[in-house]
């Protein structure tokens, strides 16, 4: 139960939804409750001889019986006023009308009920979206993306179709069975008692088996996460995957995968399945006791036999209603297990705080210093930084160097916050960056990386980027410095191009470009070039390169480069091994200290 409080915050938008859906439910449980066991006494009477007509009106209306007498009289009184046929019509118009209204409000409480559906589930979307955008990148593994993406669409369309589409039930159900039950009690006390004691058997019995079947959800999700994964990965990597003729290997590990999915899920519904037979004929059952009962009522003379034919409707009011809440509790547990999955994102912590009191971080003045900069990633134990002391002037261009794994990515990562250091402090002129805005922060770095993260979207709109306030203007001398404009210009709609519409093909170096001309955009006082030209081919690295060099220019920069011909003059330059600094200076210093950096640099000059 404390599970699907969770919805409850969902729901509260939806308030005014939620209040119009009750109340139609209200009316139509009323309506269907009031439509046959009114009607019963005037069909007797109707159906009955002249000597069944009441002539006398009871003299108090205290007992059921007596307003079972009343409605008798009346109707009495309105056979011998306009006749049995006339007398007939009304009845058949009143079965009409009841049956109208109670459909009418059945109609309108769905209504009222799909803006809450519907709305819901884009709401958790767009809350699962935000959480996304906004969890440190370390919560995103590369092996996690299927498990996630699983999350966003078949958890998701989980809770819809399992929670959601029987909100409906959840909120009628009860409506319904404690009208009925009212109504039962105003009969007979005893004779409810004894049926409520047959039905709490059967919703002991049922319940029983429920039990597991939240577990076994969990699973079935978390096994389709892993066969999205490995979709994922098989699209992936579909040149490697045939270049190795390692087609029937995958197929076969898919085939486990997928195997196990089918073999869950058949458990899963066997036991689902058996809901809703097993309540039926638990109810039937029922109801051939109470039948056997009620007879013997009949026979003492306790009960009248009008009054059981209205009791045993009432109850049949509540073996439905009770099927479809068994059944549901069903589906709810299923989605329940997917809404756990759900909300293990939703309830991710955010590790990457906004400080509370947070300085504004305007213009970059002096320095960047990197104290004692510790870091390890979560879950390691190896320390990816250690012991990082550097200052970067303003102005400088700082080259980080070494083999892949030593660090270089990790250390300026850090300075984008995108990981917060494990020990020790990053200040930029003087003040830890963990007290700046973040979002100021982070507008004042340019970032190009080695993979040109373009989206599907105009070549205009993926570098202007969310910018607001741009002119065309603006875009087109970013584009120019970032030698882009040549090309854009030549493609078939210009800057209003899609860049995911097939037939744009863009080489990496012109991707680069883009990314590039959207760095320059933004004007950011600190650049951050991680390996940008290591992806390229030679011709467009050069164009490449030119366009990063327009693009440091009166700037600070960061420049992690896996060709050192490309740094050589760089004010400094830092080598990084196993996350710590080994070396540092200039050029020609480094190389007349024949070391690491040496090293590196003859590797290179074959
Ligand atoms: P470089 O950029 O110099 O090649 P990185 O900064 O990427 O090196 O990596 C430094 C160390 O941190 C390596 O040992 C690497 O295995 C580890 N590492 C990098 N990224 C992650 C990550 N997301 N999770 C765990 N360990 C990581
Ligand atoms: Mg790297």
């Amino acid at each position: 139960m404390k599970s699907i409080k969770r919805l409850f915050p969902f729901l509260k938008k939806y308030k005014g939804y939620v209040a119009l859906n009750i109340l139609s439910n209200i009316l139509m449980v009323l309506f269907s409750l009031v439509s046959i066991p009114i009607m019963i006494p005037f069909l007797t009477i109707l159906f009955g001889k002249e000597s069944d007509l009441v002539k006398t009106a009871p003299s108090t209306l205290a007992s059921t019986d007596d307003l079972i007498n009343y409605l008798q009289y009346f109707f009495s009184q309105v056979i011998e006023q306009s006749g049995r046929e006339q007398a007939m019509i009304y009845v058949c118009v009143s079965i009409v009308a009841t049956f109208f209204f109670k459909n009418l409000f059945r109609y309108l409480s769905l209504v009222f009920m799909t803006p809450i559906r519907n709305g819901i589930v884009r709401d958790l979307r767009q809350a699962l979206f935000h959480k996304t955008m906004i969890l440190p990148l370390s919560y995103f593994s590369e092996e996690r993306k299927g498990d996630l993406i699983s999350r966003f669409t078949a958890d998701v369309q989980e809770i819809e179709s399992s929670i959601l589409s029987v909100l409906e039930v959840v909120i009628r159900a009860p409506l319904t069975i404690i009208g009925s039950l009212a109504f039962m009690i105003a009969i007979s006390s005893s004779l409810t008692l004894f049926a409520l004691a047959l039905i709490l058997f059967t919703v002991v019995i049922i319940g029983g088996i429920g039990k597991t079947l939240r577990k076994k959800s969990s699973a079935i999700q978390e096994q389709l996460g892993s066969l999205v994964s490995m979709i994922e990965e098989g699209i992936s990597g579909l040149k490697i995957i045939k270049g190795f003729n390692a087609i029937s290997y995958q197929e076969q590990r898919f085939d486990e995968e997928n195997t196990n999915y089918k073999n869950l899920l058949n458990r899963l519904l066997w036991r689902r399945d058996l809901a809703a037979p097993l309540s039926e004929f638990l109810g039937v059952t029922t109801v051939a006791v109470l039948i056997w009962y009620g007879y013997y009522e009949v026979q003492k003379g306790t009960l009248v036999v009008g009054t059981f034919i209205a009791f045993l409707y009432a109850f049949f009011g509540i073996i439905d209603p009770a099927k479809r809440f068994s059944k549901a509790s069903y589906s709810i547990q299923k989605g329940l297990a997917a809404a756990d999955r759900v909300d293990d994102i939703l309830n991710a912590e955010v590790t990457i705080q906004e400080p509370t009191h947070s300085k504004n971080f305007s213009t970059f003045k002096n320095e960047i210093i990197f104290q004692n900069v510790h870091f390890s990633y979560p879950n390691s134990d190896k320390m990816a930084l250690n012991g990082i002391n550097l200052t970067i002037k303003k102005g400088e261009i700082v080259a980080l160097v070494g083999n892949s794994g030593g660090g270089k990515s990790t250390l300026v990562d850090l300075l984008s916050r995108f990981y917060d250091v494990t020990k020790g402090q990053i200040k930029i002129d003087g003040t830890n960056i963990k007290d700046y805005k973040l979002g100021e922060l982070r507008s004042s770095i340019g970032l190009v990386t080695q993979e040109a993260v373009l989206f599907n979207d105009s070549v205009y709109q993926n570098i202007v980027f969310g910018l607001e306030n741009i002119s065309e203007k603006q875009v087109i001398a970013a584009a120019k410095i970032a030698h882009a404009h040549e090309f854009i210009v030549q493609m078939e709609n210009g800057y209003d191009t899609n860049i995911g519409d097939r037939g744009v093909k863009l080489s990496g170096g012109q991707r680069q470009r883009l990314t590039i001309a959207r760095a320059v955009l933004r004007n950011p006082a600190i650049l951050v070039l991680d390996e940008a030209t290591s992806a390229l081919d030679s011709e467009s690295e050069k164009l490449v390169q030119a366009a990063l060099q327009n693009l440091m220019q009166n700037r600070t920069a960061l420049v992690i480069a896996h060709r050192l011909s490309t740094i050589k003059d760089a004010d400094k330059i830092v080598v990084l091994k196993e996350g710590q600094m080994i070396e540092i200076g200039k050029h020609e210093e480094l190389l007349s200290r024949n070391g690491a950096y040496k090293k590196l640099v003859d590797l290179q000059s074959f």
